[in-house]
């Protein structure tokens, strides 16, 4: 618990770096486990950092029920962000509802349509954004630093659980009572889409739910996508 305390502090330091440092800041919360904690650490602290979600229009009712949960615990209306209308009835229009089963590319443009474009929106403005990644969730995020250069929002992008493992995730969570998702006790560790993630089975990856019938290395939204190509970010150290 001494390690999680460290954590916590450290944590909490970066979040108050940023709140003195790079008003106005966004948190882009995902409502799953590691956006809980940091939440709670947000909204106890009462930070002047804007907590928004990407309503997708497929999410699971669980995970958007997180919103009002959120509202009930802390009293804080997380911002939602929703694609355009038109980009969807045209995509659904000319490929199909569920025509990311398809192919990588039909996948990537439904998540561009649904998550890139209104997260862009959702950023426009700010010094810098924070999500709750970590290292260790999957290969694409093995080199996750806690605060980076984000070539493609041109602003600096912050992952303050960088560090943290599940288990000091889900310590911290029932330490402090935090209200979490209900679908991460029926097999899924990782929520994203209802319609790209599934539950997995003891011993698979956390990942391994989220667009399954992928390889490993094309598991990303694609938020730091721009023109189609993954944009590398750069690490900045940081005292
Ligand atoms: S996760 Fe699935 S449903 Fe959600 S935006 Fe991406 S492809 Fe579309």
């Amino acid at each position: 618990m001494s390690d999680l305390n460290a954590l916590v502090e450290a944590t909490k330091a970066t979040l108050q770096r940023i709140a003195d440092e790079f008003t106005p800041a966004v948190f882009a919360s995902s409502l799953a486990a590691e956006d809980m904690v940091l939440t709670d650490l947000i909204l106890r602290a009462k930070l002047p950092i804007g907590i928004f979600t990407l309503e997708t229009g497929r999410l699971h009712k669980e995970t958007l029920g997180m919103v009002d949960r959120i509202k009930e615990t802390y009293g804080y209306d997380v911002a939602l962000y929703k694609p355009e209308t038109d980009a969807v009835d045209a995509y659904v229009k000319q490929n199909g509802l569920n025509a990311f089963y398809d192919s990588v590319e039909m996948r990537k443009e439904c998540c561009r349509i649904r998550k890139v474009e209104p997260l862009n929106r959702a950023l426009a403005g700010n010094k810098a954004w924070i999500t709750g990644q970590r290292r260790a969730q999957s290969t694409t995020r093995a080199e996750l630093a806690v605060q980076e250069d984000d070539a493609a929002h041109a602003m600096t992008k912050f992952n303050p659980l960088a560090d943290w493992s599940e288990d000091d995730v889900w310590n911290y969570i029932r330490t402090n009572n935090v209200p979490y998702n209900p679908l991460h006790d029926k097999g899924y560790p990782s929520i994203g889409c209802e319609p790209c993630t599934r539950a997995i089975q003891p011993g698979e990856d956390v990942r391994a739910g989220r667009w399954w019938w992928e390889n490993p290395e094309s598991k990303e939204c694609g938020l730091h996508v721009v023109d189609g190509k993954l944009v590398r970010i750069k690490a900045v150290s940081h005292a």
